[in-house]
């Protein structure tokens, strides 16, 4: 049995239900699991590993929904900066599918380095091109490795451009090839035990690259084995006229006509949705992963988080591919939900006459995105759309999943009178500490799990070759 103290935080913030946030305090665990949790003089005096923690903020894990690690492969390349989804696919579709399983692994090191390194603790990968001797067990070895809480999807695409999908046909799969690795990647890997720090969810990648059949068949394999299912839905107006033109439905009448609205499902994106379809999601208990860069990123739109979390619906944030993004910093991105439902405030429906609302009635302070929701949409939230009751708050018996942040950094001089609030308010910092399970990720600012400097010489040299193809 191994035993963790945690002890002097400046504040420790629980996210537990009264919402606790607790000056000078720590947490005591026991083989990974929250023991205690109270100010320090209340716990233990000893344990195996003892971490200090004054002049830190500590907080939950941050729980990202929603990503395509390997995209951290093709950052930022100039063909596809500045353009829509769309077109931003088909500059990368080939890229993706000329990875190799060396190219795979190392790219999820580097991204769940530099997510750890931003306080997640929990990520779900959307992996879906699988090519070029492409396996998820790559990406699981890789996790395995650097030790952050992994789910990662077999996800798949089999609609070619010959049949009417968007992806060209040499970047799809057979389907019968992609149920028969589904079921055998669920039969390998799937933990549902609490504590778990690896399972597997079924994600045919879209409308518009998968067929209806093989959405049908995903549902019927993912509850045979009770994981969860995960598509992108309703991200760009592009989509939505796909599917008005090939199904004559709108993608949430689609998903309802597969059965794909239920409480074991969640959505990417979920901009483009009107009022009766949030009843839909709240009513099945659909959750929705919000991807605020991403969505700027290619000009997709805004995500009514307000509205969801007004009508019930489960919300979670993601970082989305690194190929969208350009970056895999959690906390960062749950600065850019709360910024973006601010902006999302100020816009009139597309209906109205005017581009913008004032913002200056007090009947509208509800609407204000405050920090500490937004901090709440990435712990609590994240664990509810992944299905999880043991991670997203700082509580006995949760998992030992956890960031500190140190407060003396110059980002944060002056704006130390809330400093929960800092984190997002002011530039996002580094995690000094991520711990998952009772065992650091980083500490005192480094990963220590790996040996990162010689993973991001090796992925460079990887992404440089598939570059080249771009070109
Ligand atoms: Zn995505």
């Amino acid at each position: 049995m191994t035993t963790l103290l945690v002890k002097n935080a400046h504040v420790l913030v629980t996210m537990d239900g009264a919402r606790r946030e607790i000056s000078g305090g720590g947490l005591f665990a026991r083989d990974g699991l929250i023991e205690q949790v109270g100010p320090s003089e209340t716990l233990p005096a000893s344990a195996d590993q003892v971490i200090d923690l004054a002049g830190h903020v500590v907080l939950p894990g941050l729980v990202n929904c929603h990503h395509h690690l390997d995209q951290t492969l093709t950052r930022n390349l100039p063909v596809a900066q500045n353009i829509n989804l769309f077109r931003w696919l088909k500059a990368h579709y080939r890229l993706w599918a000329a990875r190799t399983p060396e190219a795979s692994r190392t790219s999820t090191l580097v991204g769940l380095a530099e997510l750890a390194l931003s306080g997640c603790t929990t990520a779900f990968d959307h992996a879906y091109v699988f090519r070029n001797g492409c396996k998820v067990d790559d990406q699981i070895a890789a996790a395995r490795e650097i030790g952050v809480r992994f789910m990662v999807s077999r996800g798949s695409m089999s609609l070619g451009q010959s049949r009417g999908g968007l992806p060209p046909d040499d970047c799809v799969e057979n389907e019968d090839d992609i149920l028969a690795d589904s079921e055998r990647v669920i039969g390998a890997y799937h933990d549902a035990k609490p504590g778990s720090m690896l399972q597997i969810a079924l994600a045919p990648c879209s409308p518009f690259s998968v067929s209806a059949e093989l959405m049908r068949e995903s549902a019927t394999i993912a509850r045979r084995h009770g994981v969860r299912l995960h598509t992108h839905l309703a991200e760009t107006i592009d989509e939505e006229r796909y599917t008005l033109e090939r199904f004559g439905k709108r993608p949430v009448d689609y998903m309802d006509e597969l059965g794909w609205l239920g409480d074991d499902v969640w959505f990417a994106h979920a901009i483009h949705i009107n009022p009766h379809e949030i009843g839909c999601f709240a009513g099945a208990g659909v959750g929705v992963c919000h991807c605020p860069s991403s969505n700027m990123r290619l000009a997709s739109g805004i995500a009514p988080v307000k509205a969801y979390r007004a009508a019930g619906v489960k919300v979670g944030i993601g970082v989305d591919g690194s190929a969208s993004n350009d970056g895999n910093h959690m906390l960062g991105e749950v600065r850019q939900a709360l910024l973006l439902a601010r902006l999302k405030m100020s816009l009139r429906p597309p209906e109205g006459p005017d581009t913008t609302l004032s913002t200056s009635d007090p009947s509208r302070d509800g609407e204000w995105m405050t920090a500490r929701e937004a901090l709440e949409l990435a712990t609590l939230g994240g664990a509810a759309v992944l299905g999880r009751s043991d991670i997203g708050s700082l509580e006995p018996g949760k998992c030992a999943d956890f960031f500190a942040v140190r407060l003396d950094h110059v980002g944060y001089a002056g704006g130390l009178a809330d400093p929960v609030a800092a984190t997002l308010f002011c530039a996002p910092q580094a995690a000094a500490w991520t711990v998952v399970g009772g065992r650091p990720v980083v500490a005192n600012g480094e990963i220590v799990t790996i040996d990162l400097p010689a993973v991001v010489a090796e992925h460079n040299r990887h992404a440089a070759r598939i570059a080249a193809l771009a070109e």
